[in-house]
C-alpha cells in the first residue's frame, strides 16, 4: 500500500513539474507575443514629437544652411521653399524674399 502511495506521490510531483514547465513556456511565449503586439506602439511613442518632413526624413536635429545669410538652423525651424526643384531652407521670411529678389 505504501509503495502505491509513493508511486502516486511521484506521479503527482511529475505532473506538477510538467504543468509548471508548460506554464513557464506559455508565459514566455505570451510575453513575446505581447512584445511583438505592442512594439509598433513603442516605436510610435519613440518617434513622438518628431515632425516628418515632406522628403520623408525627420526634421529634428537636422541642421540646414540659410543660403542668404549663411546661418545654420534646425530644419524644423526653417522656412521651407522649393525653388527650381530644389528645397531651400531659410532662417526667416526676409531671407526667403531676399533670395527670391536675387534670383
Ligand atoms: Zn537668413
Amino acid at each position: 500500500m505504501q509503495a502505491l502511495l509513493a508511486f502516486f506521490f511521484i506521479v503527482v510531483i511529475l505532473f506538477a513539474a510538467i504543468v509548471f514547465v508548460i506554464a513557464l513556456l506559455g508565459a514566455s511565449f505570451l510575453l513575446r507575443a505581447l512584445n511583438l503586439l505592442f512594439s509598433p506602439f513603442k516605436r510610435k511613442a519613440g518617434t513622438k514629437g518628431v515632425v516628418m518632413g515632406a522628403d520623408g526624413e525627420p526634421v529634428i536635429d537636422v541642421m540646414v544652411k540659410d543660403p542668404v545669410c549663411g546661418l545654420y538652423l534646425p530644419k524644423g525651424d526653417a522656412v521651407r521653399e522649393t525653388i527650381g526643384g530644389r528645397t531651400l531652407y531659410f532662417c526667416s521670411q526676409e531671407c526667403l524674399s531676399q533670395y527670391k529678389q536675387r534670383a
